[in-house]
């Protein structure tokens, strides 16, 4: 039996307002069609990343539009996550040589997931795999039923692909019924895409991470982890991950600091259970950090959870995202939903969510620190972006968008 996450209950109505009219209409008129479809998702973890995050709103409101929708977590253990951690950078187009162990490791625990799905004896109507750790299960469970719709989506970048895993992997994910991508970008090259569909993510406006907070609430929770909140601070909130570049938002800091030198920096990372590199980082990223007292880093075990990140998000002075390569990049929409100037990479999904006046592009260290130390010398200039900011996300980025996305494609393979 695979693990059931309950992830709550969520009504559409309370997004009512904060969405457009014709979104709203259009989920009314998508969820009437769909009423009682059976959908299964299946990742990974139910904890850490974008991926969990985003399902913990996506289901419950498809339950509320009325689908039959259940969240399972695939059997995992050490060894596959240490051969899924390899696939995912290899995927992202690090170096890697695709043994037969790391295959026997992998193919076990898809087995076992598809295994375990045939013999619960449920029916799906859509079976909706996320990224690359289950992406054998539909091979392995022989597709279940003949009615079932096989979805695989990729949540990362796989436009420079180690080719072995490409090579790999490939045959399976062609042979889904819909692959579903944030951006053409994103797919490898010179593969078949038979059913490709690109839905970009989003962001609950409406979860505690998100969710409108006062400045005298954020402030008060910041200031419980001994952050000077009389002083400006930057955050990177972001897995401690070489891909986040960690080292690198420190090294901005010490630009920074060189012009405003009360400025203070705020990492938060939380560790996910299928990351065993994490731990590495996190070190590496304290030694780097060489114990100057503003310096901050924190992480859901010493206690930061949804409401602590949405508290740092609401008060940083700036926001950096420092990714040297990202999937979608939510928390650059988290904290443009919280009206904050960012200050990120122009890589993955980042461009997508910075535009017109929204908050800064940057490539480099130096670029990045000369948009901070602008954003905290022109506070106009921070406030004008934040705004901007915070209405293409509320046009583009929010959970109902997201919600419509999905439930078009359903309709669409369900026919
Ligand atoms: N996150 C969190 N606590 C942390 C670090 C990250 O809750 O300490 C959340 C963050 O707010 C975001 C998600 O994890 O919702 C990360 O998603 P993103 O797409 O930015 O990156 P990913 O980790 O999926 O590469």
């Amino acid at each position: 039996m695979l693990q059931r996450v309950n992830p709550g209950h969520k009504a559409l109505a309370d997004y009512r307002s904060i969405i457009r009219r014709e979104l709203y209409e259009e989920l009314q008129e998508l969820a009437g069609r769909l009423r009682g479809v059976r959908v299964l998702h299946v990742n990974a973890t139910s904890f850490g990343g974008g991926v969990a995050e985003i399902l913990y709103t996506l289901v419950p409101l498809a339950r509320d539009a009325g689908l039959e929708v259940e969240w399972a977590i695939m059997f995992g253990a050490e060894p596959f996550f240490n051969v899924t951690k390899r696939f995912h950078n290899a995927l992202q187009g690090a170096d890697y040589e695709l043994t037969i162990e790391d295959r026997a490791i992998y193919e076990e625990y898809n087995r076992r997931t598809a295994r375990a799905l045939a013999e619960s004896g449920e029916e799906w109507d859509i079976v909706f795999i996320h990224d690359p750790q289950p992406a054998l299960v539909r091979e392995f469970s022989g597709g279940l039923g003949e009615g079932t719709r096989w979805i695989w989506r990729c949540h990362i970048d796989t436009s420079t692909p180690n080719r072995q895993v490409l090579d790999y992997l490939w045959p399976y994910i062609v042979d889904y019924d819909a692959q579903v991508y944030t951006m053409r970008e994103y797919t490898p090259p010179g593969v078949e895409l038979p059913g490709l569909t690109l839905i970009p993510p989003a962001i609950d406006p409406l979860s505690p991470k998100n969710m409108a907070l006062s400045r005298d609430d954020a402030g008060y929770i910041v200031s419980q982890f001994g952050v000077d909140t009389e002083r400006p601070f930057l955050l990177q909130v972001s897995r401690f991950d070489p891909w986040k570049d960690p080292l690198g938002v420190i090294d901005v800091y010490r630009m920074v600091r060189e012009e405003v030198p009360e400025v203070q920096l705020v990492l938060v990372g939380s560790m996910a259970h299928d990351d065993p590199e994490g731990w590495d980082y996190w070190y590496k990223t304290v030694n780097y950090a060489g114990g100057d007292p503003d310096i901050f880093l924190f992480s859901n075990l010493t206690n930061v959870g949804a409401i602590e990140v949405n508290a740092f998000q609401s008060l940083a002075d700036v926001v950096i995202q420092k990714s040297i390569r990202e999937g979608f990049g939510l928390v650059v929409s988290e904290a443009l939903w919280k009206a904050r100037p960012v200050v990120a990479s122009r890589v993955g999904g980042i461009p997508m969510q910075i535009t017109s006046g929204g908050g800064i592009l940057i490539d480099t260290i130096p670029e990045a620190a000369a948009a901070c130390a602008k954003l905290l010398s022109d506070p106009d200039f921070a406030r004008e972006m934040g705004r901007r900011g915070k209405e293409h996300v509320r046009a583009n980025f929010l959970t109902p968008r997201l919600l419509r996305d999905e439930l078009r494609l359903f309709a669409k393979l369900l026919g």
